[in-house]
């Protein structure tokens, strides 16, 4: 899971960060993971928390079986797993209480996409958007709509607020403010990982490759946590939390999606490794330009820091049709999941600025 983020901290946050020393212009300042190039090689990339997701679609695409089934075979474990309080079941609810999740998948060989965002009660929503892509010529459906499309064809409403998350609900809301009538949270006693209750993020994003050159993606994730009904991030967003061409390469992301929509990045991304760029370039490239667009928006969305810079975390993982691959942040520190055929590691990301 993401960093945690009060509003408050969010801004100090920046501040803090903003004294990191940029190496150089940050570009190319990260450790490069770049993977050879290997014909026919098979590869699965995903976000930090997808470590058993990498193993498990490399599994699925060493018996000969479809890239996107793997990858979504990959992220189900996350999304099932109640401990990972970013997606799926136990994820962080929105400010009401009630747990949203959006999702999306892309098929390279036919350049097909399907998404479900603020879809509640199903545990899978990666699953939901493959058969939106497969069953309708629609690309997102939302809320009720998806619900209804996810229970037409067999799956089960299930609660997923589970006691912890909803215990870190109750006390992020007790503690909004001491002029209301919930009060305070210290008067009861709360697990100790449940102390800092604020503002959370994080999502699993899964790209992979398999020995015919197909490409596939998802991205799946409960979003901000305490987000207004509704809100929708850049998970389910095509071009923004996940884009795979088939003749390039796969792109995906996790991290702040408000900072990801307004630019594209995924496509963004796929679009520089088609100009030749490698995977790293590219996602560098795109953290790059979402930094310089950073500077234009206004003060009041707190995603700048004293320094100009970006005050939020954001990570895109690539992969391109020859198997090279790489993760890169904003700010270093970030992890990655690669499985390159041989070995199924984490790796540190590549970064645009150092965190001090
Ligand atoms: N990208 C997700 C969103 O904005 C959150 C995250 O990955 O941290 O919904």
């Amino acid at each position: 899971m993401s960093p945690r983020f009060s509003r408050r901290d969010f801004l100090k946050t920046g501040v803090t960060v903003g004294a990191a020393t940029l190496s150089g212009r940050g570009l190319f300042s990260g450790t490069v993971q770049t993977a050879p190039a290997v014909s026919g090689a098979l590869r699965v990339v995903s976000s930090g928390n997808g470590i058993r997701a990498t193993e498990k679609a490399m599994e699925i695409l060493n018996k000969g079986g479809d890239p996107l089934d793997a990858v979504i075979a990959g992220v189900n474990i996350v999304e099932d797993d109640p401990n990972d309080m970013s997606v799926g079941y136990g994820g962080l609810p929105n400010e009401d209480g009630v747990v949203e999740l959006d999702a999306s998948v892309m098929y390279g060989p036919t350049h097909t996409s399907g998404a479900v965002a603020s879809i509640q009660n199903i545990k899978n929503p990666s699953k939901v958007a493959k058969l939106v892509m497969e069953r309708t010529m629609h690309c997102l459906l939302v809320s009720e709509g998806a619900l209804k499309f996810a229970l037409a064809h067999g799956f089960k409403k299930e609660n997923l607020l589970t006691d912890k998350a909803r215990e870190a609900w109750l006390r992020w809301k007790e503690t909004l403010s001491d002029r209301d009538n919930w009060l305070p949270a210290q008067i009861r006693k709360l697990p100790e990982d449940l102390q800092p209750v604020m503002m959370t993020h994080g999502t699993i994003n899964c790209i992979a490759i398999d020995a015919q050159g197909r490409l596939a993606g998802v991205t799946t994730t409960s979003g901000l946590s305490w987000k207004i009904p509704g809100r929708v991030g850049d998970s389910p967003i095509i071009g923004a939390g996940l884009y795979v061409d088939n003749a390039v390469g796969a792109a995906g992301s996790t991290g702040l999606g408000e900072a990801n929509i307004r630019t594209c990045a995924s496509f963004q991304v796929v679009n520089f490794m088609g100009q030749g760029m490698s995977p790293e370039q590219a996602c560098l490239k795109a953290l790059e330009s979402i930094a310089e667009k950073t500077k234009l928006w206004p003060r009041a969305l707190n995603l700048v820091n004293a320094e100009g810079r970006p005050s939020f975390g954001l990570n895109f993982y690539a992969l391109n049709k020859k198997g090279e691959f790489a993760g890169a942040t904003m700010w270093s520190g970030p992890k990655y999941a690669v499985h390159d055929g041989r070995k199924n590691e984490l790796r540190e990301c590549a970064f645009l600025y150092k965190t001090k």
